[in-house]
């Protein structure tokens, strides 16, 4: 292999440092897993890390015994290469685990996915009555288009079980009204599901409606899904690959639409050259696109200004009781809290948490960076977090033995009324670069699950070892990834 020497930027440090074939910014699902098809097929790859820990957004925290999962990281797929490599890299520390995940609704629970019966039979009869006189009332006026969240779900569900059941959370997720919120991402995640396939299935279990939708239980790594990517990491190592933690991508530099090499900076802040002939892009599109030097072009700085994420704050608390409840993660409706989802991560895996009279709960709060709720310090979240939990009945304050905050930036893509034609200004721009790949879930602007971020990450490395996939495709189906024939 090629050894060279490059100058530091602004110093006249020199650092020699190795041509590598291939240099991946960020080591969650999408960079380690095309770090390791690239190590597997022999070729030279390196992966710069900003975090102490691999994982990326799929990452596992340890507190005090207990085990946090950033959000509740289920493993299901259907693509058999990404199963393949999840069983590969776990083994029998992949365990299999029943789901129980309801909404808490008006001091009761109602299960999600949602039966009809369930949700009739708990609001009661007058409801009841308003939610199917609201259904037929729209398939005989449905709204003439879906273009929105609302217009989506209230075509097929009514507007009365739409504002009962879709609308709050909805909107305690995205930060902005359900009429704003492009359609698509209904269609993606509950594509298959309509008040009549549901009463179907709920009468005819197995022979109606045909979707048995969402799954009843899912895979878990024993210790959470970090484990799952501190393997992975480990493995790439083993491979002869090279994963470099705290060390940020500050600039890219190119000619002529090809990156020539990138300016990374470790902890201390020093600053190092590193060249390659190909490059995998996780980090945030927009990020990408502020760090390329020279400037990108007017108009594509400006579709990544525009460009929006929202992010979420999640308030890990250890409990000195067993578990409250049985639930795997609750989606809280209840309007006159801001607490959006409560993670059980004892139901998740009974590793997690070690002292069995404890409970390790994530109280998750959606919020938008730099917002009153993402300034708050992290005991005023904690006792917030403690008093909401209260407030609903799903725990006590009294209880509490400890706890952290952690807040996630840039968490879920916006799917809002400009992001489409933000995207195709980036991508036209980011097609023309001969070895620059954008992959995964921030780094395509694309609400992909694990399953998605890894085969965006395993195609991208197939394109470099001489395929011609298409990465744009992976996640477009429409086809909602839980439904299950
Ligand atoms: C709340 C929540 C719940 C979820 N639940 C599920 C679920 O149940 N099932 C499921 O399959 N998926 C779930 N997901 C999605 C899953 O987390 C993502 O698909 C996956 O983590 C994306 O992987 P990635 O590699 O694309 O990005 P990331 O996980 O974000 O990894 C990118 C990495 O790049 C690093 N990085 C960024 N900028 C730089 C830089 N300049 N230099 C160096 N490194 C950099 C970051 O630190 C990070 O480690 C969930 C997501 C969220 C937010």
């Amino acid at each position: 292999m090629l050894t060279i020497l490059l100058a530091v930027h602004c110093s006249l440090f020199i650092v020699p440092c190795s041509l590598m074939d291939t240099i991946i910014f960020g080591a969650g699902p999408s960079g380690l897993a095309g770090a390791r098809k690239l190590a597997e097929n022999n070729k030279s790859v390196i992966v710069f890390e900003k975090e102490k820990q691999v994982g990326g957004i799929s990452k596992t925290i340890e507190f005090k015994g207990c085990h946090f999962d950033l959000g509740g990281h289920r493993f299901f797929t259907k693509s058999k290469e990404v199963n393949e490599l999840w069983n590969k890299t776990l083994g029998k520390d992949f365990l299999k685990r029943p789901r129980l995940s309801r909404i808490y609704y008006r001091n009761k629970f109602f299960n999600y996915p949602i039966k009809p019966f369930n949700a009739l039979f708990g609001l009661g009869i007058i409801d009841s009555v308003k939610i199917l006189a609201s259904y037929v009332k729209i398939k005989i006026f449905p709204y003439k288009e879906e273009k929105t969240f609302e217009q989506w779900v209230s075509n097929r569900f009514g507007k009365k079980l739409f504002d009962t059941f879709f609308r709050t959370y909805t909107e305690k997720l995205w930060g902005i009204p359900c009429d704003e919120i492009q359609a698509e991402w209904a269609a993606q995640r509950i594509k298959g599901l309509s008040l009549i396939s549901a009463v179907k299935n709920a009468l005819f279990p197995g022979k109606s409606g045909k979707v048995k939708t969402l799954i009843e239980e899912f895979k878990y790594p024993k210790y959470g899904p970090g484990m799952m990517y501190e393997k992975m990491a480990e493995n790439v190592e083993k491979m002869g690959g090279k994963i470099l933690m705290e060390t940020e991508i500050v600039k890219i530099n190119h000619t002529d639409f090809k990156v020539e090499n990138v300016m990374v900076k470790d902890s201390a802040g020093q600053e190092k050259i590193y060249q390659a002939d190909h490059f995998l892009s996780s980090m945030p599109i927009t990020a990408l696109i502020k760090r390329l030097s020279p400037a990108a072009p007017e108009e594509v700085l400006n579709a990544a200004h525009n460009l929006h994420y929202r992010s979420f704050i999640t308030i890990s608390v250890i409990l000195d009781c067993p578990t409250p409840f049985p639930d795997t993660w609750i989606y809280v409706h209840s309007p006159e809290v801001k607490l959006g989802r409560i993670q059980n991560f004892k139901r998740w895996s009974p590793y997690m948490v070690a002292d069995k009279n404890k409970t390790a709960l994530g109280l998750e709060y959606f919020c938008s960076e730099g917002d009153e709720l993402w300034n708050m310090k992290d005991a005023d979240l904690i006792n917030l977090g403690l008093e909401e939990l209260e407030k609903i009945k799903l725990g006590k304050k009294a209880d509490f033995a400890d706890g952290f905050v952690a807040r996630v930036p840039k968490a879920y893509p916006v799917y809002d009324a400009g992001y489409k034609q933000n995207i195709k200004i980036i991508r036209r721009y980011l097609d023309k670069f001969k070895n620059l790949q954008p992959i995964g879930r921030y780094g395509m602007f694309k609400y992909n699950n694990m399953d998605h971020s890894i085969l965006t990450g395993l195609y991208a490395a197939e394109n470099i070892l001489g395929s011609r996939n298409d990465i744009w495709t992976v996640n477009a189906d429409k086809e909602y990834h839980e439904e299950k024939k």
